[in-house]
């Protein structure tokens, strides 16, 4: 049975902590290597066309795509390719490695130029060719979301300005910094894919932000590539997941993904703010997508701010270059403190999707006893999705395959509001996850049974 997602407007208060907003974007350089994974996305990534030993520049693709949804790999320094490596990720993964150690000659290769774009296919390949995927932290390639199958059409572009997640504020810098940037990107992408209508959403905490947008929106309200219904700027009351895909659209123009679904089900298609201002500097330079504007902030960091760092820096350099901790860290995360990924190894790289190293000490990163369920409630009041996460917990902890798909497990969107707001301290969201492995796992054994 299909579930009805009412009222996707459940949602928590997690102090913000936005200590960086406002703080320029740092360029680092002078990396002593860079290790650049072949595999920064949803989806298959590449297969390597350079070897050890060979010169790269700035820009030349290190990966051929080896599937419709894959993209490219660039260089995002000069230099020599050191070695070629296969190496186990945080989750358990395994990913292919490019190693690069920079000539500090900053050398862009010859091959970064404008595309040339005529039609709607020389667009999708360029978007395709640039190596973009989404930037907010899904890592969904941007050409496949750009063009739905044809019995999908697509009316809406929903621009996903929230940046919910504590301490995060590189979407936020690149609105303030880079809003004509952003509407650009909106104005090619309307061109080529032809949205009615374009709606940017946004929270009241980031109010320079919205005004920002706005004024870039309102400089180009001429322009023939504006589309039918017009660019507007809704602003959302600051409340975590706004920024949630699923949850965000609801919130902006009341339409309702369906279960298992994708928003070009019901004529959506969503970009994140940085992504779209990545394709408006990529269709005027034609610099592929080798640098990423992260925030770098917790309380082990001794100068927090956002950084411009190179794809493949190790995230103890890009530290150390930042200012250095200043006590010992307890926990690293990729990405936000609700849906961010632990690190397990200093040494790994910044990639396409990462917009935040949050490092804690050792108090912040003690993990709470867990007590049994009191029956509170709580973790239903605070799902987006309109879920029970405690009965899904229970039948995560019990292998429950049955019970999971009965509970909806695939439709959590790992928000992590339940584990927050739980007074037992359950690691509900973890066990989700589990859940949710276990229900995959069990399709594609169903399937291969079915197969053989
Ligand atoms: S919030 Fe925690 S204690 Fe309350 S019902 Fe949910 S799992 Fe149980
Ligand atoms: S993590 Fe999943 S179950 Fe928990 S609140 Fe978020 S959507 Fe609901």
């Amino acid at each position: 049975m299909k579930m009805n997602l009412l009222a996707l407007s459940r949602s928590i208060h997690p102090k913000d902590n936005k200590n960086t907003v406002g703080m320029a974007a740092i360029p680092l350089t002078g990396f002593s290597k860079v290790t650049i994974p072949l595999n920064m996305q949803i989806g298959p990534g590449c297969e390597a066309i350079v070897a050890k030993g060979d010169q790269v520049e700035i820009g030349q693709p290190l990966g051929k795509p080896i599937g419709p949804w894959s993209v490219p790999v660039h260089a995002s320094v000069s230099g020599q390719v050191a070695s070629i490596s296969e190496e186990i990720l945080s989750d358990g993964s395994h990913a292919e490695y490019v190693t690069i150690i920079p000539d500090g000659l900053d050398t862009v290769s010859p091959l970064v130029k404008p595309p040339q774009i005529e039609t709607k296919e020389d667009f999708i390949k360029a978007i395709r060719d640039s190596g973009l995927v989404g930037l907010g932290g899904a890592a969904f390639p941007t050409h496949v979301k750009l063009d739905p199958p044809a019995d999908r059409p697509v009316d809406t572009l929903v621009v996903n300005a929230a940046e919910c997640e504590p301490y995060i504020t590189s979407d936020c810098l690149i609105c303030n910094n880079g809003a004509p940037e952003v509407v650009e990107g909106i104005l090619a992408t309307c061109k080529w894919v032809g949205f009615d209508r374009v709606i940017i959403g946004i929270e009241d905490n980031k109010m320079e932000s919205a005004k920002a947008l706005k004024a870039a929106a309102r400089a180009v309200k001429d322009d023939p590539r504006w589309p039918r219904d017009g660019i507007s700027v809704k602003v959302l009351k600051t409340a975590y997941p706004t920024g949630a895909e699923k949850v965000l659209i609801r919130l902006l123009n009341g339409r309702i993904v369906p279960e298992g679904g994708l928003p070009c089900d019901i004529g959506v298609v969503v970009h994140n703010v940085s992504t779209l201002h990545f394709l408006a500097r990529y269709l005027k330079t034609g610099m592929p997508l080798v640098t990423k504007v992260i925030t770098l902030d917790g309380s082990a960091v001794a100068t927090p701010g956002n950084f411009e760092v190179p794809m493949g820096a190790m995230i103890e350099e890009v530290i150390e270059k930042a200012g250095g901790t200043k006590t010992t860290p307890g926990k690293i995360i990729m990405g936000g403190p609700m849906m961010g990924i632990a690190v397990d190894d200093m040494t790994r790289p910044i990639v396409k999707h990462n917009n935040a190293i949050l490092i804690f000490d050792e108090k912040e990163a003690e993990l709470p006893e867990e007590s049994a369920c009191i029956l509170c409630g709580r973790c239903i009041r605070a799902c987006p999705m309109r879920l029970l996460p405690m009965s899904i917990d229970k039948a995560a902890r019990g292998l429950d395959v049955k019970e999971l798909n009965a509970r909806h497990v695939q439709t959590c969107i790992e928000c992590g509001s339940c584990s927050y707001v739980c007074p037992a301290k359950r690691y509900l969201v973890q066990n989700i996850r589990n859940g949710k492995a276990l229900v995959e796992a069990a399709a594609a054994s169903t399937e291969k049974g079915g197969k053989s």
